[in-house]
């Protein structure tokens, strides 16, 4: 449905002039937008301080190049971005990404969300998000390396422990962001939190690896006994076999479930037995393989070549882990046709405008990506914080303090659509209550 309130469509139209072909930021800002009506009509202080205007625009963009050698010896040259969008509750926070894909409009798109998804936490941290269109599928590590330290010897005059911290995203894990803080640490002479996702023995957090597949499936839990339902004996659909997907079903699965598919972007692949985590962290982890490859493992489960069609699987509960987009109108009417009651997002703006709609026009649960995967960032909230006071929490420790953070997340959420007056509307109350923190801040500290 297209922005009603006069303010907000004015926003958006000068908004849409200005970079008609970012699309993917559009239709996130979009997204909010028309959520945040509720809020900006209730509060007309909102208007007066020009708040909209200035949060959808970044406070600072910046664009590099990262030159670096392959094994042959041939030069390449990619290019780097870090947008910090908003540090009007805490210092920068957002990953980075490496794929092919990676343009402006995908980092500001994800920069914009992360702002929301970061004041839900309920910690300290403003929204940022970096990349490149880098391609780490296929490289040497020694490539990766090189294309890391290049990244990093410009990325780290812009970031710092108490202004921006980078973490990981699609194509940066625990490799990558070695790399990354080691050139980091070099360069500076500075062992600081400047980088979450760290390994354990230099400063990383237990549990960050897991935390926003975890994060999922606790956000998920929530949402599912507020309305009489669970995991248990649910059958569930994970697309992708990356970080979240992985731990994602593995928390799914402890809570009762059977994930039965799973995909990379090649394929998917289904095993009614259910597929044990651990085969997926074996091919994608260790030996760095496609999904397919799984069928060596488990002669019995069916490979479909495509993507796309993962929806197609009949599940009760489906988690989206994978990309933006990725699942389209089709694919949320497969999942209605086949009775799937609960769709929860692992990825960042998986479900097209389209497919989501659809999916609450026909009372499926729906839990949106900046409210149900926060749990990632939210542990990397806490391996800062870690970090400032030179400790290291078990990993029961941290794990309990994520449940605690997604269950107020949840209720957070669901609190302010009701609040509102769009009760069950998980979309609206997460913008809302993600976006109210971040006005009241920006209204106290001034036009800047
Ligand atoms: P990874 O790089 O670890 O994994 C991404 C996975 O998605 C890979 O298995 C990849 O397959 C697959 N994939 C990519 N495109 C498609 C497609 N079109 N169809 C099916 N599968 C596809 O990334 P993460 O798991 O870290 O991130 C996944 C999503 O979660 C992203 O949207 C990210 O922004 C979001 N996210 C991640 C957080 C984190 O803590 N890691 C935190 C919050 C959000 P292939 O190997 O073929 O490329």
């Amino acid at each position: 449905m297209p922005i009603q309130n006069e303010y907000l469509s004015g926003v958006y139209a000068g908004l849409a002039a200005r970079n008609a072909e970012q699309k993917e930021f559009l239709q996130a800002v979009d997204e909010v937008l028309e959520s945040l009506e509720p809020a900006v009509a209730a509060h007309p202080e909102y208007q007066k301080a020009g708040l909209i205007e200035r949060m959808v625009e970044p406070e600072r963009v910046v664009m590099f190049r990262i030159p670096w050698v392959d094994d042959a010896g041939k030069v390449h040259v990619n290019r780097g971005y870090r947008v910090q969008f908003n540090s009007s509750i805490g210092p920068y926070k957002g990953g980075l990404r490496f794929h092919p894909s990676v343009n402006l409009s995908i980092i500001k798109f994800l920069g914009f969300e992360q702002c929301f998804k970061n004041s839900l936490t309920g910690l300290p941290m403003g929204g940022g998000k970096g990349g490149s269109d880098f391609d780490p599928h296929g490289k040497s590590d020694d490539e990766v390396m090189r294309f890391c330290q290049s990244f990093m010897t410009e990325l780290y005059r812009h970031i710092g422990a108490d202004c921006d911290v980078p973490a990981g995203d699609i194509g940066v894990g625990g490799r990558e962001i070695g790399y990354l803080y080691g050139q980091y640490k070099r360069i500076t002479n500075q062992f600081t939190g400047v980088l979450t996702g760290k390994g354990i023995p230099y400063g990383g957090s237990l549990a960050r690896t897991q935390a926003t597949g975890y994060g999922l499936c606790y956000f998920a839990k929530e949402m599912l006994a507020a309305n009489g339902k669970s995991f248990e004996g649910a059958k569930v659909v994970v697309s992708g076999s990356g970080n979240v997907a992985i731990y994602a079903n593995q928390k799914a699965t402890s809570f009762g479930a059977k994930v039965v598919a799973m995909s990379d972007s090649n394929g998917y692949i289904v095993d009614e037995n259910g597929i044990d985590y651990k085969v997926i962290q074996q091919i994608k982890e260790v030996n760095r393989a496609r999904i397919k490859t799984y069928l060596d493992f488990v002669p019995t489960a069916k490979y479909v070549e495509g993507s796309a069609g993962i929806w197609n699987v009949p599940c009760d509960i489906a988690l989206p882990c994978a990309t933006q987009n990725e699942l389209p109108l089709a694919g949320a009417k497969a999942l209605v046709a086949n009775g799937c009651f609960a769709v929860a997002e692992g990825a960042n703006m998986p479900s097209t405008p389209e497919a989501v709609a659809y999916l609450q026009a026909n009372h499926i649960l729906f839990a949106p990506a900046k409210a149900s995967n926060a749990g990632g960032v939210a542990t990397s909230g806490l391996e800062m914080s870690q970090n400032s006071l030179r400790l290291s929490w078990t990993f029961e420790e941290v794990d309990e303090r994520l449940q605690n953070i997604m269950t107020n997340i949840y209720a957070n959420a669901a609190n302010a659509a009701e609040e509102y007056g769009v009760k069950g509307n998980l979309v609206a109350g997460a913008n809302i209550a993600g976006f109210t923190k971040i006005a009241s801040a920006m209204l106290s500290q001034g036009i800047v």
